[in-house]
């Protein structure tokens, strides 16, 4: 039977040990006869596992005391207008977000903050097509602005942020507010450098349903009055993620997965093995005339390779012959075309080595 490689950029493949456990357990949760999906939020089974969840996930990022972490609803979309109406509070109204836009998923993010407050597009990489993160000292940020927004993955474009900015100075201590849905716990970051952080779960964590924000302390406590209970940050906090009923069973998946990445010995043993996968397809892009990848190095993504056949006639051929070899969901997104290769926490190397063998053989019968 061939072996099947799953590139999906999310819903994404997740640690196979991580569906068999979720499996063995689907019927009845550690004796207690009862499935995840049917307790009570509030039961001590439950208790038990979204607190060790949440402490997990504080371990692995070095989460510092003064930040909440908040497990809720709504996924980056939904984040788009949450953040804005938990944020241009912290400024007199009508306030500025600064956005650096660096491609799809900024696009939507900036379009929505305008329905709260006004937007400043202090960075833009569209006139280069979103190909590079826009360099630091291009940056036209605003005295006294909100908040900074920043996209560090963009999932599309195959863009990522490979340094932390320092908005401070320019802004009057702004937060950086980031959007890490595509690449969260892929490498290690410092998160004291950051407001805010938020991230679907369904790239490198679990299902879709459950969103995760990360936000300092005193960042709570300024929505703006139309921001509804259920996404007030602090009303959230406040309730230790239970003010509503969170999404239980995806939960318990990303508990899973964090237990996985403990067993992998951490974000950082994960982030060298994202650099080598990363690498191993980046430089057979490089030495291919097949095949090309149009971001500039230095932005390049580690988790999201998007690239080109050069005679793009050959595109459904190759995806047909993709899934006959089990290398799925490599379509490129609909707005820009071509292939991507998502390679997320769960993706081996084997995998990545497998998608070079199947494009060498593909691009030699196709000389
Ligand atoms: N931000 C980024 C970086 C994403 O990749 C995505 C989804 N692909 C979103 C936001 C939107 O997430 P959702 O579909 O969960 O709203």
């Amino acid at each position: 039977m061939t072996t099947i490689y799953n590139f999906a950029p999310g819903p994404a493949v997740l640690p196979k040990e991580v569906l068999q456990q979720a499996a063995a357990e689907m019927l009845d949760w550690h004796g207690s006869g009862m499935s995840v999906m049917e307790m009570s939020h509030r039961g001590p089974e439950f208790t038990s596992i979204i607190t060790t969840a949440l402490s997990d996930f504080r371990e692995l990022m070095a989460v510092p005391d003064n930040y909440k972490v908040l497990f809720l609803q709504g996924g980056g979309l939904g984040e788009n207008a949450i953040v804005p109406m938990n944020l241009m509070g912290l400024k007199p109204q009508p306030a500025t977000a600064d956005f650096v836009h660096t491609g799809s998923w900024t696009g939507k993010s900036l379009k929505e903050a305008q329905k709260y407050g006004k937007v400043n597009i202090a960075a833009s990489g569209e006139a280069g097509g979103f190909t590079a993160v826009p360099p630091r000292d291009s940056w036209k940020l605003t005295p006294d602005a909100a908040y900074v927004h920043l996209c560090t993955n963009e999932t599309i474009d195959g863009i990522e942020y490979q340094f932390t900015p320092d908005v401070a100075a320019e802004t009057n201590g702004a937060p950086i507010v980031a959007d890490m849905s595509s690449h969260i716990m892929s490498r290690v970051i410092d998160v004291s450098k950051y407001g805010a952080i938020f991230s679907g779960a369904q790239k490198n964590l679990g299902p879709a349903g459950l969103t995760i924000v990360v936000v300092r302390e005193d960042l709570l406590g300024h929505a703006l009055p139309i921001c509804p209970s259920a996404f007030n940050w602090k009303i959230i906090a406040d309730n230790d993620s239970m003010y509503n009923t969170p999404p239980t069973y995806a939960i318990y998946i990303a508990g899973l997965v964090f237990q996985w990445i403990k067993r992998q010995g951490g974000v950082a043993v994960l982030e060298q093995k994202n650099i080598a996968k990363a690498k191993l397809l980046y430089d057979y892009l490089d030495s291919s005339d097949f095949y090309t990848n149009r971001v500039a190095k230095d932005s390049r993504s580690r988790m999201n390779v998007p690239f080109y056949l050069k005679d793009e006639s050959l595109n459904t051929e190759f995806l047909a012959s993709a899934k006959e070899n089990g290398l799925l969901q490599l379509k490129g997104h609909k707005s820009v075309g071509g292939m991507r290769a998502s390679i997320y926490n769960a993706m081996p190397i084997e995998g990545v080595q497998a998608l070079i063998n199947f494009m060498q053989e593909f691009a030699s019968k196709h000389a």
